[in-house]
Parts: C-alpha cells; structure tokens; sequence
C-alpha cells in the first residue's frame, strides 16, 4: 500500500517532512510550490553572503532526486489549485507554506515610502520575484533597522557591505547597483530592550568585527553594568550564550567610530514611536526605556533619527488559508502539533511561527510523517495522475525538479567570480530559460515578458 502525500512549499520544513515520510517507505511525496525555484527561505531569506548555510539544499536536492518523490514548482495552492481539490486527489496533504508576512509596528507613518518589512526587503535583495520590482528608496546617510534578531542583523550587514562584499554574494545587479550608490554611511539598530535581551546568534554578532569597511558600535550607557538591566537567563547554557555576547557589545563600546568608513550602531532601550516625514519618511521617533524595579517602562523622553531608509525585522506571520483554523494573535495556523485534521496537517513556520533555525524544522517533519502514517491507513485517492490531469486541463505549466536544474545550472553558469550565481528574478525569466530562449548572461535590465 502506497500513500500519495502532497506537500504544498518547498521550503525546510517540506524537505524535512519528506525526509520522515521517506523513511516509511510506503508512500509517494508531491511537493507542489508556487514558484519555480525550490528551497523556500533558504534562497529567499538567507542572506546573500551566507553561502555556506545555503548548502543544506544540497541535502534536500538528494531528496527531491528520490524516485518516490516529484516536484510541481510553479503551482500556486489558491490559485492553481484548491485545497479541496488536492484534498480529493491526495491521501494527506501538509502545508509548509512558511510565514510570509511582516508584523506591524502598528505606530504612525509606518506606511511611508522609504519603509520596508524586512520579508519586502530581504525578499528584493534576494532575487524573489515577489520583490523584484520593490525599488525601495535606499538613501544615506543613515538608514534604521527595527529589530534585535539575526534577520535584523543580516539586512543591517547588507546595507554597509563593500564593493568587494557586495561582488561575491548574489544579490542581482539591481540590487547591487542600489546599494553602491545608497551613500549610506551609518546603520542604526534600535532594540526596545538591552543588549542582554537581544536575540543576535553569537556567530552573527562577531561576523560583524569582520566588516570590510564598517566598524561597529555600543553606547557603553546601555551595557548591563551600567543599568540596572536584569539578566533573565533560562539556565547555564543560556547564561553562558548571552555571556559571549556581551563580550562583544563590550568589544562594539570600545570601538573608535573612525576606525572604518562606516558604522553599525546598536541603539538600545528606545521603542519606535512615530515615522516622521510626508509621503516619504524623513525620520524615526523613537521612546528612551529604562529598567525601574525589575520592569522595563517607557521613560516619556524622546529622541529622532534623521533617515530616510528604515526597515522593521520584528517577526513575521502567516496568512490565513479560507476554510482552515488560524490563530490571529500568533499568526500561525491552528492545528494540534501540526493536525488540523486526520488527512491534514501543517509543519514548519506556518505551524510554529517564526522562530529557530533551518533544522529546527526537522522535528515537525517527523510528527507529521508520524501522525499521517497512524491516520491514514489505506491508499484511497488518485495522487500524482489527478493533480497532472487537473494542472493539463488548466494549461499550468508545472515546473519539474529537472527544469529547476536547468535554471540552477543557468545561473550559475552566467555568474560572474566571485558571486555563486546570477539569479534570475522573474518567472518570465525561468520559463524562458526552460523554452531555451534566454541565457542569464542576456538578464535584462528590466525584464518585459510575461511574469
Ligand atoms: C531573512 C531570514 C534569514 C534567515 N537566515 C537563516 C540562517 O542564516 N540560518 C538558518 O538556519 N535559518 C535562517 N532563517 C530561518 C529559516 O529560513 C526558516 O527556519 C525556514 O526557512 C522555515 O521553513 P519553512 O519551510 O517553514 O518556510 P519557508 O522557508 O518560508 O518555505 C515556505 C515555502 O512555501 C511556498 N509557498 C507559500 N505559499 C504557497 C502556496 N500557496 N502554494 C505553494 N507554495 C507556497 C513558498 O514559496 C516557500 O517556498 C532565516 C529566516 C529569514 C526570514
């Protein structure tokens, strides 16, 4: 008996599931995405000079070559397809569709140009074709990122990256030609709480020291010693972790602010209150937090930020799906550890939120290879030939696993050293490749066809 299992997104948490469902040996996978790229985050979000992180693909590749295991790229679940239709076709079907969207800062002007969700602007200087055409205004001298974790980190890291730093990533030209000439000289991040309750990965924070033109900075005000910030470690191991940390904020508050060309200043204890400016932001408002008995507490002092650039990293959320359970306050679709039902389940980011690393994805992959092997008992539905019966009677032109090489191999091959790949950023792009009628070494500048 062979289970036919769809899992909609190609993300971390797709491959992981598969991987566990693989395992059995009793079912057949389609993995059905709605771009033609696989790897969800690991392409999109990652950062572009984190190529080593992104070789965990190199795993899932292996995975996606199985035989028992077919990849529909291009295939939109709501709009290619419905959730009832593939319910029909599929035994079980798992949603591993992330969490794409940006939580609000829910203060005043936040809708002003020059302002960007980080999903919106890591997303352009990724390549993602949803983000192609964003042409953000990224202008200097000082740009703010909102947000104390790693993604806030990563975007603030990109937006002072040398010419050099910028030549062996894979940003797209476009990006790459709007960063050069941004003249951005200063990158604040503005964190509500101190550097002891900030969520940096240590290996990100001292990636930082190795800046080629930016030197990094704290205000030795905001360091623990000299507040009266309490230190809320869980145990030793995280005592020990946000330890090593405050040895580098310590290392950042001794720096000179001219040992390089630009600068990344940490700016603790201060809430964002307002967005200034008109259409375009001009500035950033900000609230001074101060410790008092234990709680942090806005103090009613008030300071601004001359920018016109700010992008917020404060978490993302999930969309709610029609006919599905959502949990509005988290964001994420409601299920019970994963089962919304017997027959579907809900793994990764659109499960737990957006929290952890590429493999804390792994462990929903095996509860929901584990819950569908116990629920689903019997091979009763089509599979594979009804979800390519209905894609043919659609015109879909679904993308193979094969195809998607084609592209991978297109764009590296047209990268030019030291970058790993020019990515294409348009599915007009990739599906011309596949038709064989563009080279990515021919990217245009700005690309007409159909998208
Ligand atoms: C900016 C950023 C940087 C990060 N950097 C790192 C890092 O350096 N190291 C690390 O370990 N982790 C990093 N992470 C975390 C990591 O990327 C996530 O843990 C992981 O990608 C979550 O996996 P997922 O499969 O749940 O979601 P995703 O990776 O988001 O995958 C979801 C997939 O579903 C597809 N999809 C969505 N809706 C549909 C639909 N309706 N139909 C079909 N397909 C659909 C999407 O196109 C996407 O491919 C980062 C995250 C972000 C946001």
């Amino acid at each position: 008996m062979t289970l036919s299992v769809a899992i909609v997104g190609a993300g971390p948490a797709a491959f992981y599931t598969a991987e566990a469902l693989l395992a059995s040996g009793r079912v057949k996978i389609d993995v059905i995405e709605r771009l033609p790229t696989p790897y969800g985050l690991i392409r999109a979000g990652v950062a572009p000079d984190h190529q080593s992180t992104k070789k965990v693909a190199q795993k899932f590749e292996r995975m996606a070559l199985a035989n028992a295991v077919h990849f529909f790229g291009n295939v939109q679940l709501g709009r290619d397809v419905a959730l009832a239709e593939l319910r029909a076709i599929y035994d079980a079907v798992v949603l591993a569709i992330g969490s794409p969207r940006d939580c609000a800062l829910g203060i005043p002007g936040e809708h002003r140009r020059g302002v960007y969700g980080s999903s919106l602007f890591v997303g352009w200087y990724n390549g993602h074709p949803d983000f192609r055409d964003l042409d953000p205004i990224v202008r200097g001298p000082t740009a703010v990122v909102i947000g104390n974790g790693n993604v806030a980190l990563d975007v603030a890291r990109v937006l002072v990256m040398s010419e050099a730093e910028l030549a062996a990533s894979d940003i797209p030209d476009y990006g790459v030609e709007t960063l050069r000439r941004s003249g951005i000289e200063e990158v604040v991040v503005v964190g509500r709480r101190g550097p002891a309750q900030a969520r940096f990965a240590n290996v990100e924070l001292r990636e930082l020291l190795e800046l080629d033109e930016c030197v990094t900075l704290v205000d030795p005000a905001d360091l623990p010693e000299n507040t009266a910030a309490p230190i809320h470690a869980g145990d030793d191991r995280e005592r020990r972790l946000i330890e090593r940390n405050l040895t580098l904020f310590r290392q950042f508050s001794r720096a000179r602010r001219d040992e390089k060309r630009k600068r990344l200043r940490f700016r603790f204890f201060r809430t964002p209150v307002a967005i200034l400016g008109d259409e375009a932001a001009s500035g950033l408002r900000l609230e001074t937090m101060a410790w008092r008995d234990g709680t942090l507490v806005a103090t009613g002092r008030f300071v601004e930020i001359a920018c016109q650039t700010i992008i917020t990293a404060i978490g993302y959320r999930c969309e709610a799906i029609p006919d599905l359970p959502f949990d509005p306050a988290r964001g994420l679709i409601a299920s019970d550890d994963g089962r919304i039902e017997p027959g579907l389940y809900v793994v990764g980011w659109a499960k737990r939120g957006p929290t952890g690393v590429i493999s804390s994805n792994r462990p929903d992959g095996e509860v929901c290879a584990a819950q569908i092997l116990a629920d689903v008992t019997a091979a009763a539905r089509p599979g594979r030939p009804g979800l390519e019966r209905l894609l043919a009677e659609r015109g879909i032109r679904a993308v193979s696993f094969n195809d998607w090489r084609t592209i991978d191999e297109a764009e590296v091959s047209a990268a030019r050293a030291p970058a790993p790949r020019r990515k294409f950023t348009t599915l007009g792009e990739m599906l011309a490749v596949l038709n064989r009628r563009l080279d990515a070494r021919d990217i245009p500048d700005k690309w007409e066809g159909t998208a």
